[in-house]
């Protein structure tokens, strides 16, 4: 099976895209079915690489730029140990710390796979029909190449192309049943449900902005937007906040939410939650918090909805900086990966200046080493965040 590109199309596979384009395919030979491994080949008839087919705008996720390497078993078990390895070598896996991204996608040379580990779970998403047929043989490899990992779940009901003609799409258990539902990250708990969560359950990318905002919340008054499972709200507690309020519009958020607080400190007078919409909290909201985490869900899927979302995070940001304390902190996120960098500085920086506050830059965060970006691949660098002083 080989895919042959049309003349100059070749470009980007040789600076190391892991995707091609339907448009830059001339022909295909041998009538792959979806999820195949195919051959890519350059107009000149130069080998290029090979990756997984599928009909869409991505015609090709490319496993390889090695024309010879084969994309077998032992390929995958390759790929699969070179990220545990990085994992463990980088120190995110620990007894304190067992909640960690073992698989991320193109950053891990891996397209259309993520999975993150929970103690003795791994959670496993395909996001391509490649990586959906072979997801026994991955779930075996990761059972054995990740020693404290005895369950596999497979969750890529949301994920997957829904147009495919996939038979067994179903979320379950690949390997085993269900193991321990604490996770632990930086020593603290927090109760993981892979079957009804979000994504795989928990966000394990702001692990290193959390573990930031615990050294900046002793002393201050904490209000936690868009809380989910309270990652931010279990922090601040340790870090010694006076208070903290979580927010969120989905009541089994904030049910998480409580059960964590607890799972973590019992019953805790500092915490407070909230099953309110985030917009009618702020305006609302009579208390001036000096610290405030805005942390919301994407507000742009793809690029036709930039405008309206650069204008969501505006607004948002204008709200918070409105009404938040002089002399305070603001946490502030975006994990839209259409909206860049430099956009999401514009909307905080226009929402600055039409609540007419003073407001210094203090840190430009990211993703943490467990989420890497593929240097040829710039488009997995998903997650912005700013932290301000405002005055
Ligand atoms: N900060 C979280 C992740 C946030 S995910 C963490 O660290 O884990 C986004 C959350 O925003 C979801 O829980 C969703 O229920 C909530 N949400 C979406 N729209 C909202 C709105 N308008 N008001 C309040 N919460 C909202």
């Amino acid at each position: 099976m080989t895919i042959y590109l049309k003349p100059h199309k070749e470009e980007s596979v040789l600076r190391f895209h892991p995707w091609v384009f339907s448009g830059a395919v001339a022909r295909i030979d041998g009538n792959p079915s979806e999820g195949e491994v195919v051959s890519v080949v350059a107009s000149d008839g130069t080998a290029l690489g090979a990756g997984h087919y599928q009909i869409g705008s991505i015609a090709v996720r490319l496993l390889t730029f090695s024309p010879n390497e084969k994309i077998d078993a032992a390929f995958f078990r390759r790929r699969i140990e070179s990220a545990y390895n990085m994992r463990k070598a980088l120190g995110l896996i620990r007894k304190d710390n067992d909640t960690y991204r073992l698989v991320h996608g193109e950053g891990d040379m891996l397209p259309g796979l993520i999975i993150d580990v929970y103690g003795d779970t791994a959670v496993m998403q395909a996001h391509s029909v490649g990586m959906h047929l072979i997801r026994r043989e991955l779930a075996e490899i990761v059972k054995d190449v990740v020693v404290e990992v005895s369950n596999v779940y497979y969750k890529s009901e949301g994920t997957l192309p829904y147009k495919a003609p996939l038979e067994e799409r179903d979320d379950g258990y690949l390997i085993g049943n269900e193991g321990q539902s604490v996770g632990c990250e930086n020593g603290l708990k927090f109760n993981i449900d892979w079957l009804r969560g979000q994504k795989t359950g928990f966000f394990v990318d702001q692990r290193d902005n959390r573990s930031l905002l615990e050294r900046y919340s002793r002393d201050r008054n904490v209000l936690n937007m868009f809380c989910y499972t309270g990652g931010f709200s279990v922090y601040a507690l340790r870090g010694g906040a006076l208070s903290v309020h979580s927010v969120d519009s989905s009541a089994k958020a904030i049910e998480l939410t409580e059960r964590n607080v607890n799972l973590n400190f019992g019953e805790c007078e500092r915490h407070k939650a909230f099953a309110e919409d985030a917009f009618r909290f702020l305006d609302n909201m009579q208390q001036a918090y000096d610290l405030i985490i805005l942390d919301p869900p994407a507000f742009a899927k793809h690029r036709g909805a930039i405008r309206n979302a650069l204008q969501g995070y505006r607004r948002l940001n204008q709200k918070a900086l409105e009404k938040i304390a002089p002399h305070s902190i603001l946490f502030t996120f975006s994990c839209s990966q259409v909206v860049d960098k430099d956009m999401f500085r514009l909307a905080v920086f226009s929402a600055a200046a039409a609540a007419k506050r003073q407001v210094r830059i203090l840190h430009q965060l990211t993703q943490p080493a467990d989420h890497p970006i593929n240097i040829y691949h710039p488009e997995g660098e998903y997650l912005k965040g700013l932290v301000l002083y405002v005055e």
